[in-house]
């Protein structure tokens, strides 16, 4: 029981670190190919989510809150507001999202031209 409560939470915080972080690299500007694109990636991230009732619980507050894919900071929002609505549903803290920007770095800004130290 234990252990699968620790697997559990390891692939709920895997899990949500590239879902974080995907959002975090999408663009500012997306083009209508890669807002759908990012609403496939969503669809299949819900229906294919390897933990079942954790999958039914989330498909219920995505349908609640239909996914945003205007601009990298309306998915990142977002991702972050319905990931409190799951945290709020386990009794854990709050993510303040105005945080959520530079929150998931994935070492990668270079590919953006932006070089970091
Ligand atoms: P996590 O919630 O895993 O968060 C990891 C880190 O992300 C936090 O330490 C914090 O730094 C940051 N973070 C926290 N909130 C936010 C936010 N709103 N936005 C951005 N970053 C944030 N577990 C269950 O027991 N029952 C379920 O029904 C269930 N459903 C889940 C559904 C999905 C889609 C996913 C991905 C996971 C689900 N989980 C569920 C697992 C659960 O959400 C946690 O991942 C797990 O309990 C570990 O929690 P944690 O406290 O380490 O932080």
């Amino acid at each position: 029981k234990l252990a699968n409560e620790t697997a559990k939470a390891d692939l709920g915080r895997a899990s949500w670190k590239l879902f974080h972080t995907i959002m975090s690299r999408f663009p500012d500007h997306p083009s209508p190919d890669e807002r759908t694109a990012l609403k496939s990636y969503i669809h299949l991230f819900v229906r294919l989510y390897p933990c079942g009732e954790c999958a039914e619980h989330f498909r219920v507050i995505v349908e609640k809150f239909p996914p945003q894919t205007s601009s990298r900071s309306a998915a990142a929002t977002w991702a972050c507001h319905v990931h409190n609505e799951v945290n709020r549903s386990l009794g854990k803290a709050v993510f303040d999202c105005s945080k959520v920007g530079d929150f998931y770095d994935c070492g990668c800004a270079e590919d953006e031209g932006k070089e970091k130290a």
